[in-house]
């Protein structure tokens, strides 16, 4: 059977590898944290606000060949272009790279479905009422398929990642009560 994993498992990768580690190899179950509910709530809010215009909504994409899944936030079309949006809450001063990641993987899934290539996309902050265009890099593509391998060896060999040396991301981590038991 074919194992994917996700674009949002991408952004996890870039924060903490562990959390993965926790997530496919040890199949931790853990309660949603407060953040992760709002941000399913504003999610639903967005699609209830917004219509029409060449925008799709909540697009669940699954690529065989890149054994990656993931949902679009939202996407526009328009003039043959394809211009995915990843829409993320909280107050961030600049783009995350791990949102960002996202969105690259997202665009992955999209030239995979659509055969035509996405060269931007764009991440949204609306609690800070940002919206930044990204170019779509072919080093970032080849930086989302290195993860992709490095998360595939790393769940197939149940080798144990380092934690993040940066204390500070452990607060919010849903993994928080698990991973102190390592
Ligand atoms: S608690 Fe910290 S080290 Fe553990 S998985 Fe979460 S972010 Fe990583």
């Amino acid at each position: 059977m074919s194992v994917f994993f996700t674009a949002g498992d991408v952004r996890q990768y870039a924060y903490c590898k562990r959390i993965i580690y926790f997530r496919y190899v040890l199949r931790a179950r853990v309660k949603p944290t407060v953040k992760m509910e709002r941000g399913r709530e504003e999610h639903l809010k967005l699609e209830l606000r917004r219509s029409g215009g060449g925008r799709y909504f909540s697009l669940y994409l699954l690529s065989e060949r890149l054994g990656l899944a993931g949902v679009v936030d939202y996407l526009s079309y328009e003039d043959g272009e394809v211009v995915p949006f990843e829409v993320k809450f909280g107050r961030w001063e600049r783009t995350y790279s791990g949102h960002y990641l996202q969105l690259v993987a997202h665009a992955l899934l999209l030239e995979d479905h659509f055969g035509v290539e996405v060269k931007r996309g764009v991440v949204e902050y609306p609690d800070g009422g940002v919206s930044r265009m990204m170019k779509i890099t072919e080093k970032a593509k080849l930086r989302v398929m290195e993860i992709l391998s490095r998360i595939r060896k790393m769940v197939s060999e149940e080798e144990v990642p380092p934690p993040t040396r940066n204390a500070a991301k452990c607060e919010g981590c849903e993994m928080r009560l698990i991973c102190r038991r390592c």
